[in-house]
């Protein structure tokens, strides 16, 4: 049984996969299309605009990345509601049946050969793309920094409180790009609130992108996470593109520790 139909686009976009930037931009959370067969798994289209879905504001933000620095950059097609391919498979945030207090029909009492339908079809070609890739230009000499681009929603709808933060810096193993771009983030935007390891960390089991892709390989990684309500505006997303690309030159230009 195949989840998609001739008419439903690729897993995964790779825009300017021979990009000469020593980067490489990842983005698990860049669409909220569903299959079309899924029938938006039962939701509601205002649903589906919402950041339970998707990142919103990150797929205008990578683009503009990829082209100031001219890199590459490996986008999901496909919704996290239909798999979260920054979640270990068969984990509980994998294929969520509630996520953010809104219960996800198509998603309920799903057996593990129907999962494994999803994780064939849209997780492991977009994760394929991503390894082809490093393996490719690692072969050619270059150790790219990873850039996972994220966004986050300023309040949880199930509670928590607000969210301060216009962007946070997430790591898990390995800070030794994240430290100092943290401090040159800081210095470059003295008005902003940036947070560390904020909204939440990236030390987390649960994330499956930059563990598996990054520090297996020993590569520099660096995860931002964009406030949505700062970023959902075309005007917005340039802006915050534009902020994070000046602290990213500079830690370019100043090189990346050993
Ligand atoms: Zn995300």
């Amino acid at each position: 049984m195949s989840l998609l139909s001739p008419d439903d686009p690729s897993p995964f976009r790779i825009e300017n996969p021979n990009g000469r930037a020593p980067i490489l931009l990842v983005s698990d959370h860049d669409s909220n299309r569903i299959p079309a067969g899924l029938k938006q798994l039962g939701l509601p289209d205002d649903e589906l605009a919402r950041h339970i879905a998707y990142d919103p504001g990150i797929a205008r933000i990578g683009r503009r990345l990829a082209e100031r620095f001219d890199a590459p950059m490996i986008a999901t097609g496909y919704s996290r509601l239909v798999v979260d391919c920054n979640r270990v498979p068969f984990t509980p945030g994998s294929i969520p049946a509630v996520s953010d207090g809104t219960t996800v029909p198509g998603n309920e009492a799903l057996d593990d050969s129907a999962r494994q339908v999803r994780y064939d079809a849209l997780f492991t070609p977009y994760h394929a793309a991503i390894t082809q890739h490093l393996d490719q230009v690692i072969a050619a000499g270059t150790r790219p920094l990873v850039v996972a681009l994220h966004s986050f929603t300023p309040q949880l709808r199930a509670g928590g409180g607000d969210r301060p933060w216009h962007i946070g810096f997430l790591w898990g193993a390995d800070d030794r790009a994240t430290a100092p771009m943290i401090d040159l983030f800081a210095r470059l935007n003295p008005d902003a609130v940036v947070g560390a390891n904020q909204p939440y960390s990236g030390g987390s089991p649960e994330g499956y992108t930059v563990p598996v892709h990054a520090e297996r390989r020993g590569l520099h990684n660096i995860t931002p996470e964009f406030r949505q309500d700062l970023v959902s505006t075309p005007e917005g997303a340039d802006i915050w593109a534009e902020r994070f690309g000046d602290a990213l030159a500079a830690l370019l230009e100043q090189g990346l520790p050993g």
